[in-house]
């Protein structure tokens, strides 16, 4: 197969072991900075080029879309959706998926737990906003933060009023949640590919810290979930549509509640944690559906007589 990786860096962890399982397993792969390549949208046989160069059909893009690159990200990713090649994620799942109140809203139209959660823009009434989730203790959320960054843990209401009047001083849309207390700083990425969890790690935070990320010194370990549990992240990825997934979620007194369902997880953690091979599970993913495609569309053939 001829596949395409879409990532502006081919030196990261990520990138690399999906370059080198996808070779070692017969594949030619080219690694793509999204960001390099164009294309002439109306055209009747669409292709995108990349310095100079048309590059031809792929078989398979694997998309590695950054947060702040989304937009021209998925544009060039719908571009190899026209020309026929199998995305591993489709463009319109990492658009759903990037956009925090939507996926919200999504899942729990489905019935998923989440934590009691919800949005302002410029409310009047903040105490009723506080009230409406009910009341402190409370973790408020910038909409557009990663990584940990501008997740507040309000412990009192008079503090979590002034923390609300803060952010949309400053303008940004918020997310005010239910802190889920007995989660303990700790919460639980599941890789999903396909329908199955293939890999799960618990992250806990560094001591005295309610944020359990790695990038704010947070460690991973490995960790057996529930039946509940793996249900919920493979339910969760499916709603947003992706093949892979990687959910998070923290282990609440009212069941498994989802945080976040990210469309391009990263391996170094989870590899590093579980000592699982998740790049050559996303590769041999890809290899069988390239497989059953092509022989529904021979049977299609054949049919047709
Ligand atoms: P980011 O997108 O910046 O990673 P998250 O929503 O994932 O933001 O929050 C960062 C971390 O803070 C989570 O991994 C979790 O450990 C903790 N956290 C977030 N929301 C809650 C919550 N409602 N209750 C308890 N802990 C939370
Ligand atoms: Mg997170």
């Amino acid at each position: 197969m001829r596949i395409a990786i879409l990532s502006r860096n081919p030196k990261l962890y990520s990138t690399r072991r999906l370059v080198e399982v996808a070779e070692a397993r017969g594949h030619e792969v080219r690694v793509l900075d999204v960001l390099r390549c164009y294309m002439n949208i109306t055209s009747h046989s669409p292709s995108v080029h990349y310095r100079g160069e048309n590059l031809g059909k792929f078989d398979a893009v694997i998309p590695r879309i950054g947060a702040s690159v989304t937009f021209y990200g998925t544009a060039v990713l719908r571009q190899f959706e026209m020309m026929g090649t199998f995305p591993l994620n489709e463009s319109v799942a990492i658009s759903r998926s990037r956009d925090k109140l939507r996926s919200m809203q999504l899942l729990s139209r489905k019935g998923i737990g989440l934590p009691v959660t919800g949005f302002a823009h410029k409310p009047d009434d903040i105490p009723d906003l506080i009230k409406m989730v009910g009341g402190a203790p409370l973790v408020i959320k910038l909409l557009e933060g990663t990584q940990g960054i501008g997740v507040v843990l309000a412990e009192t209401e008079k503090a979590a009023e002034s923390v609300i009047e803060a952010f949309l001083g400053v303008k940004v849309n918020i997310l005010v949640q239910e802190y889920i207390k007995e989660a303990g700083g700790a919460d639980i990425r599941c890789f999903v590919i396909g329908d199955k969890v293939v890999a799960a790690m618990k992250r806990q935070g560094k001591e005295g810290e309610f944020r359990s990320n790695l990038h704010r010194g947070g460690t991973a370990s490995l960790i057996r979930i529930t039946p509940e549990e793996r249900s919920t992240a493979v339910r969760a990825a499916k709603t947003m549509g992706l093949n892979v997934a990687g959910v998070d979620l923290l282990r609440s007194n009212h069941g498994p509640v989802v945080m976040e369902v990210n469309s391009s997880p990263g391996l170094e953690g989870i590899e590093t944690a579980t000592g699982k091979d998740i790049a050559e599970m996303q590769i041999m993913f890809i290899e069988k559906q390239l497989r059953e495609k092509k022989q529904s569309s021979m049977t299609r053939t054949r049919g047709r007589g």
